[in-house]
């Protein structure tokens, strides 16, 4: 039997993975993915099934799988400790889709805050000037809805959202204006869910199941 050849093998499809796969495959690269789990479809996202999806865990790990132990005299204990999906796509199937870029300030923790007793704080060895391009680049490829202006503790940016940011509901905006009153800045959370059709993809319709479930339309980006 003939065997296939591939240039790269990646371990794991979600937000590391996935995207590798993707910027391989358009390199030209032959790649193979291993993943642990089932290749979920649309009509088992159809099921905004509470007890299914949140109680009893479907998308993720079998919990005799997972393991946890406390010190390295001890005996790992299986039980429930992530909420890693356990399927193509990984955990970006149930992801809540937030989709923050760090502070300019966040790669200089120990500059910035000072050496903590009993931790080993350091900077990043990259800054946020290095990195913007590529937030940039993650931004528009996954469709993130957001208002570019509305963070003033935001880093610089040279370019704003793809997608304007969704329409609040009505308690969202009586917590925004409770906030203004006390002199806080709120904004809309930047997500990567389409607020209106976007790279191929509809816009959201709003059902509100998004984290810990699969998004049925594919409104919401992921990788698988
Ligand atoms: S349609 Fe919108 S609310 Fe429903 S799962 Fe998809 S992203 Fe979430």
């Amino acid at each position: 039997m003939a065997k296939d050849e591939f240039d790269v093998c990646v371990i794991g499809t979600g937000a590391g993975g996935g995207v590798m796969i993707d910027q391989l495959t358009a390199a030209g690269m032959r790649v193979v993915a291993l993943e642990r789990g089932a290749q979920l479809t649309n009509a088992d996202f159809m099921r905004d099934d509470e007890l299914e999806n949140v109680v009893r865990d479907t998308l993720f790990s079998p919990h005799q799988l997972e393991t946890f132990r406390a010190s390295e005299d001890v005996k790992a204990e299986p039980g429930r400790y992530s909420q890693i999906a356990h399927c193509v796509g990984g955990t970006l199937t149930h992801w809540a889709a937030w989709s923050w870029r760090f502070r300019p300030d966040e790669f200089e923790l120990l500059s910035k805050e000072g050496p903590v007793d009993g931790a080993s704080l350091a900077d990043w060895p990259i800054g946020y000037d290095e990195m913007e391009p590529f937030y940039e680049k993650a931004e528009w490829d996954f469709g993130i809805a957001g208002d570019a202006r509305g963070n003033p503790f935001a880093g610089p940016r040279k370019k704003g959202f793809p997608n304007p940011p969704h329409p609040e509901r009505v308690g969202a905006q009586r917590f925004a204006a409770g906030a203004r009153k006390l002199g806080y800045t709120p904004f809309p959370v930047p997500v990567a869910i389409n607020s209106q059709a976007y790279g191929g993809r509809p816009r959201c319709m709003y059902g509100g199941a998004c984290r810990s479930y699969g998004c049925p339309i594919h409104a919401k980006a992921t990788t698988y």
